[in-house]
C-alpha cells in the first residue's frame, strides 16, 4: 500500500470511520453465556460500575452504569458484580503517546496512574518489545523499536544501541524499514535533529515506511529540523523547539500536511531547566499555543523513560497528569487536553479498540474524583483503574 502526502489524513481517517463500524456491529451482539464464563476464567469477573459519569469525549454524561465484561465493555449488567462510584468520574484509560519502554514495573507504573496504553518511541532491543507486548492485567503497548539515527548522532553512541538502527543514507532507507517490519515494529521512528540524518535520508525513510504502510515518527527539538520533518511529509512531529518558538506559518505547514504534533511538554520542561544557553521552556510553550491557534492536532506524551545517559527521565504514569496540566497551560481547554489523551491518540494511531467508553471497545477505565473538565489537575486523584477489564492497583 502506498501512501501519499495527500492520501495519508484519509487513510486516517478512514481506520477510524472502520473503527467506529466494526464497534457498532459489536455492540449489537449481546455477550453470550459462553463468554460469561471465559470472563471469570480469562478476563476477571463481570462488573457494573454504577453511578458514574462519564467522559464522552466532549462533556460529563448524567449518572449511568458501565459494564465490564470479557475484558471489554459490554451492554447489559445481568449477573454482574456492582460496585457503586459514588458519581464519581470515569475516563477511558489514558494513553501516553511517546514513552520508552523498560521493563514490567514500568508498565505497572503506568497502569496504576491510569495509563492503560503506552506508544514506545524507541526502544531495543527488539526482545524487550515481544517480552511486554499482550500482558494481562498491564498497560497495552505499540513500539517504534530501533530508531533511525545518523553516524556519531548521540544515540548511536549509547552501549547498547543496535547497529541496526544507524542509516548512513537514503540507499540504506528500504533496509532500515524492512528490518523494523521483520522486527515487528508498529510505526518508523526517525531522528531527525542535529547531528541529525541527511533531509534526503528523512525523505527516503519517510516515503519508504508509508510504501509499506507503516505510520512515520519525528524527533525534532529545533525550529530547523521540525521544518525538514515537515518537509519530507512525516505523520507525526514529537517534542516541540526548545531554541525558538513555531511561528503561525510553521503551524500552517502542519495543518496543510496533515501533521500531528506530540509536544513532550514535560521533557521540553526538563531541557529548558537544564540551563543549555540558547534553549528555554518559554520557546516550547509558545510553540504549542501557536500549533493550538492553527488547529493543529496535539497528543499528550511525556517521553518517560529510564535510559541511561538521558538527563531527563519523567515518571512512568504520573507525568502524563502533569503533561496534561502543561497542555492546559499553553492554551488547551480542559476538554481538549483529555482528548489529547484518549480518543485522538486512538484514531491517530488506529488504535479501533479504545479511546472511548462505548460496547465492544477494550475495558480500559480510569475512575477519578473531582471534575477534570472544570479543573484538569483532578485526572491525579485515581480512585481504581482497570486494563482491558482487569482490576490494577491504583497508584498511592
Ligand atoms: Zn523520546
Amino acid at each position: 500500500m502506498c501512501i501519499d502526502d495527500r492520501t495519508r489524513r484519509d487513510f486516517f481517517k478512514t481506520a477510524a470511520a472502520a473503527g467506529a463500524a466494526l464497534t457498532g456491529v459489536q455492540a449489537l451482539a449481546a455477550p453470550s453465556a459462553a463468554h460469561a464464563q471465559e470472563a471469570t476464567a480469562g478476563f476477571g469477573e463481570k462488573v457494573a460500575l454504577t453511578d458514574v459519569r462519564v467522559f464522552d469525549g466532549q462533556n460529563l454524561t448524567a449518572a449511568r452504569t458501565v459494564v465490564i465484561d470479557n475484558g471489554l465493555i459490554g451492554v447489559s449488567a445481568l449477573g454482574a458484580r456492582t460496585i457503586d462510584c459514588e458519581g464519581a468520574v470515569l475516563l477511558p484509560g489514558l494513553i501516553d503517546a511517546h514513552i520508552h519502554l523498560q521493563d514490567v514495573d514500568t508498565l505497572a507504573a503506568l497502569a496504576g496512574h491510569g495509563v492503560t496504553t503506552g506508544l514506545d518511541m524507541a526502544c531495543f532491543p527488539p526482545s524487550l518489545v515481544t517480552s511486554l507486548r499482550r500482558r494481562r492485567g498491564l498497560t497495552d503497548i505499540r513500539s517504534a523499536g530501533t530508531p533511525a539515527v545518523a553516524p556519531g548522532s548521540p544515540q548511536s553512541r549509547l552501549p547498547t544501541f543496535p547497529a541496526s538502527g544507524v542509516v548512513n543514507g537514503p540507499d540504506q532507507a528500504l533496509r532500515f524499514v524492512q528490518q523494523r517490519i521483520a522486527e515487528g515494529s508498529d510505526y518508523i521512528k526517525i531522528i531527525v535533529d542535529v547531528p541529525g540524518l541527511s533531509e534526503e535520508t528523512v525523505r527516503a525513510l519517510t516515503t519508504t515506511a508509508h510504501a509499506f504502510g507503516k505510520a512515520v515518527m519525528a524527533h525534532a527539538t529545533y525550529a530547523a529540523t521540525v521544518d525538514e520533518a515537515l518537509d519530507a511529509g512525516v505523520d507525526m512531529v514529537h517534542h516541540v523547539p526548545l531554541d525558538t518558538a513555531l511561528t503561525a506559518a510553521a503551524a500552517a505547514r502542519y495543518v496543510a500536511g496533515g501533521a500531528i504534533s506530540v509536544p513532550t511538554l514535560t521533557m521540553m520542561e526538563g531541557f529548558g531547566a537544564l540551563g543549555i544557553p540558547g534553549l528555554s521552556y518559554a520557546a516550547a510553550e509558545d510553540s504549542v499555543a501557536a500549533l493550538h491557534r492553527a488547529g493543529v492536532r496535539i497528543l499528550a506524551g511525556t517521553d518517560s523513560n529510564l535510559t541511561p545517559g538521558i538527563p531527563v527521565q519523567p515518571a512512568f504514569g504520573l507525568s502524563l497528569h502533569h503533561e496534561l496540566e502543561l497542555l492546559v497551560a499553553a492554551g488547551l481547554t480542559t476538554r481538549e487536553a483529555l482528548g489529547a489523551a484518549t480518543y485522538l491518540p486512538a484514531q491517530s494511531f488506529g488504535l479501533r479498540d479504545r479511546g472511548a467508553i462505548r460496547p465492544g471497545y477494550r475495558a480500559d477505565l480510569v475512575l477519578i474524583d473531582g471534575d477534570p473538565l472544570a479543573d484538569i489537575t483532578a485526572t491525579r486523584a485515581v480512585r481504581r483503574v482497570w486494563a482491558g477489564g482487569v482490576e490494577v492497583p491504583a497508584a498511592a
